[in-house]
């Protein structure tokens, strides 16, 4: 028997850490760390002791023997990662030099010792804020003050994972320990660059760290695109997860069609909870009125809409792997351009396209309703671009490209899901074009004490354990700055921060 890891794997290589055998890969050390989908167990090297199931803070390890049934497959993508014949196989380089081998301790990081105590303030409490607040907790002795414009902490992970994924939604326990470490003060619903200034804030700490994300989303700039109906799906993540700043009524699910534009996850997550039997999602952290929604809800019918063909969607396997097996929701591939299908037939077996071997294929006519049959479902429409929303004061549907010519896919809603985009963080300097703000290794261009993590230093991509490396990059030029003693000294005392910070604040 061996260990295997399934969907919910969040990339964050805490099972790499505590592996005494080093069967876990890739490695933060190799170089196709990052570039993975997830993390894989080497069943030849796996000595089944378990320590990767106890520290996964996302519970996506099991035994194989033991895997649950929509996971079964799991055993097998583990495994494929390591067989070496494959195009995919991983190279002996990115491998490292210690696989199939006992690893020598490896410390990453001289920990400065010789400088007084540090105080730090992260503004932002979702991953990337609270993987540096971990780092800086466990490896230093810096005092840390974190601050969220929201009443309630978590970001991204309380607002963006849906919430029929529980066990990624876990993490956030993990990271809600350290709210009430000793040396951690928690200043909720307090805006920097609203209720207090970056300059008041600067003033108060050795340095201060932006995990501020990418707070919007990207628009189409396509004819129609403010038409009522015309939604972004961030904001429905938002709905459905209660985010304070959404209306319960900002999303009606009256249409029997949504096509939902993109096809990246955050695209199959809406698309999987407006298909999904409402009571599955009954007893999870669903917001209330989202529920009640969904249980009124006319939808049939979810077209996602992919300008790339199968090999290149955005989705991950994993989330694919996931919604083949939503109870009561069938699949189907509009079979309008043959390029498609061939793609799929053609895929080798760890390609992304093979996934869909098996799925139904068929054409659509797009100027009917979906239809009333009993099983709702989802079409993946590939090699189509939206090019305009139609219709009046609402929504009558989405003009896209096509082998078949620009079709009307006739429906009620349309859901952008085309990504999400940082917003300026008041005071710093701002790439425009990227979406992100400029820095060396974490360090803002130009800022000395000014930091960024997270989606606002790299872009929008990647999921919730990519923070991890991505923290410890920041985490690390900051303790690299402290040393060569280039941060400006701070001239206000941590007491009279908090005085202010309780003025200020909005509750
Ligand atoms: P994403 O992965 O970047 O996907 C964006 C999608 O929008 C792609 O399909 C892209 O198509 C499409 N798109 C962009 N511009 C477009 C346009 N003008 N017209 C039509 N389509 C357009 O973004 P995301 O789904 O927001 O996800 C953000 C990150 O969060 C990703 O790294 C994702 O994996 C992660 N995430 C993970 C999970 C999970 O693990 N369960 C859940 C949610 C989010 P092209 O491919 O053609 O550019």
């Amino acid at each position: 028997m061996a260990f295997a890891i399934t969907q919910t794997c969040c990339n964050d290589a805490t099972c790499v850490s505590v592996c005494p055998v080093n069967c876990i890969h890739p490695t933060p050390e190799e170089r196709a760390f990052g570039s993975t989908e997830m993390l894989y167990i080497d069943p030849k090297t796996c000595i089944d002791c378990g320590a990767c199931t106890d520290a996964c803070p996302v519970d996506a390890v099991f035994p194989v023997d033991s895997l649950p049934v929509d996971q079964r497959e799991y055993a097998d993508i583990n495994a494929a990662y390591f067989e070496r014949a494959g195009e995919e196989a991983p190279e002996a380089d990115d491998l490292g030099p210690n696989f199939h081998a006992w690893s020598e301790p490896t410390f990453e990081r001289v920990l400065p010792s010789d400088f007084g105590p540090l105080r730090v303030a992260i503004v932002g409490t979702g991953p990337a804020g609270m993987y540096a607040a971990e780092d800086l907790l466990l490896h230093t002795r810096a005092d840390v003050t974190l601050i969220d414009r929201l009443p309630v902490a978590g970001g991204l992970v309380r607002h963006g994972v849906a919430p029929d994924h529980p066990a990624t939604k876990r993490v956030g326990d993990a990271f809600a320990r350290f709210h009430t470490h000793p040396r951690v003060r928690l200043h909720l619903g307090l805006e920097v660059g609203g209720d207090i200034t970056a300059e008041e804030l600067a003033a108060h700490h050795d340095a201060v760290i932006y995990a501020v994300g990418a707070a919007t989303d990207r628009r189409l700039g396509i004819p129609g695109e403010e038409r009522t109906g015309n939604v972004s799906a961030t904001s429905v993540v938002a709905w459905y997860n209660g985010h304070p700043e959404v209306a319960p009524d900002a999303v009606a699910l009256s249409a029997e069609r949504v096509v939902v534009i993109g096809n990246g996850n955050v695209a199959l997550d809406v698309a999987r909870i407006l298909v999904s039997d409402p009571e599955t999602l009954a007893g999870t952290t669903i917001a209330p009125h989202a529920l009640a929604e969904l249980r009124r809800s006319k939808v049939r019918e979810v077209v996602l809409l992919g300008r790339g063909d199968p090999e290149h969607a955005a989705y991950t396997r994993s989330e694919l792997l996931a919604l083949r097996h939503v109870p009561g929701v069938d699949l189907i591939v509009d079979d309008h351009d043959p390029r498609v299908g061939t793609t799929i037939d053609a895929a080798g077996p760890k390609e992304k396209a093979a996934l869909l071997r098996g799925v139904a294929r068929q054409p659509v006519d797009w100027s009917l309703p979906p239809g009333a049959a009993e099983r709702r479902r989802i079409v993946f429409r590939f090699l189509s671009a939206p090019l305009e929303i139609c219709g009046d004061e609402d929504i009558r549907g989405v003009r896209v490209t096509g082998a078949d010519g620009e079709v009307e896919i006739s429906a009620g809603m349309a859901l952008r899901a085309i990504g999400y985009r940082g917003v300026p963080p008041a005071g710093l300097p701002f790439d425009d074009a990227a979406g992100t703000v400029p820095h060396e290794g974490g360090r803002v261009t130009g800022r000395a004490g000014t930091y960024v993590v997270g989606w606002i230093k790299r872009g929008p991509s990647g999921g919730i354990g990519a923070n991890r490396a991505c923290a410890a990059e920041t985490v690390g030029t900051l303790l690299a700055d402290v040393v060569a003693g280039v941060l400006p000294a701070p001239t206000g005392h941590p007491k009279s921060f908090h005085r202010l910070a309780r003025r200020r604040r909005r509750h």
